[in-house]
């Protein structure tokens, strides 16, 4: 089984009765009271990925790709060296891999062991992406999953689920909508959410974005 270091709870422990957190609020009080973590150095890091890394890195990586047909290849071909080309990486983003969709092929990212996610361009994960439904119907049913987040492809797009670990970690490069071909890198950027990125959404058309 895949090693995880996410920071949510795993479905295993959630059933054992206990609060994940208030025992995650009473190991990190141990280990400051034993001297192990500096309680300032951890609100700075998850202010950091609450506020300051978001799925707009993430936007900015596909924006590129959508434009630029060399990055793209780059991208495709090694995510991790490709997002350090706009300066995005470190923990959790060490081995990116990134998928593309087609008009014949959707991907959609799960972490059925517990929520692994590329940080550096999402970052943090979603409630329903840590939710043991999401991480178990993703897999058995994803069309299903897809309807129930609005999206409904034709059944000849077939859908591939890919599981995700702490090693590896996915982001979707969605379909460039239609009649965005006169759009600058910022406003594709705008359509691109979080979702998109993960596969339960798809790339918004620009009149929607613009409402
Ligand atoms: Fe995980």
């Amino acid at each position: 089984m895949p090693s995880c270091a996410c920071p949510s709870e795993h479905g295993r422990v959630a059933t054992d009765g206990y609060d994940p957190a208030a025992r995650v609020k009473a190991l990190e009080q141990l280990l400051v009271e034993k001297g192990y973590v500096d309680p300032a150095a951890l609100d700075v890091i998850v202010e950091t990925y609450a506020h300051e890394v978001g799925p707009m890195n993430g936007a900015k990586v596909v924006a590129r790709a959508w434009t630029d047909p060399d990055f793209r290849a780059r991208l495709l071909a090694d995510g991790t060296a490709a997002a350090a080309e706009l300066g995005f990486g470190g923990r959790g983003g060490e081995h990116i891999v990134v998928v593309e969709n087609t008009s014949r092929l959707h991907n959609l990212i799960v972490c059925t062991l517990c929520s692994c996610y590329p940080w550096p361009l999402l970052g943090l994960p979603p409630v329903w992406y840590k939710s043991p439904p999401y991480r178990s119907r993703a897999v058995i049913e994803p069309r299903a999953v897809l309807r129930d987040f609005g999206v409904v492809l034709p059944e000849t797009t077939a859908i591939r689920v890919w599981d995700s670990t702490a090693e590896t970690r996915y982001l979707v490069l969605p379909l460039r909508p239609e009649g965005t071909g006169g759009l600058s890198e910022d406003r594709l950027a705008a359509l691109v959410t979080r979702e998109a990125m993960i596969g339960t959404g798809l790339a918004l058309a620009p009149a929607r974005a613009d409402a």
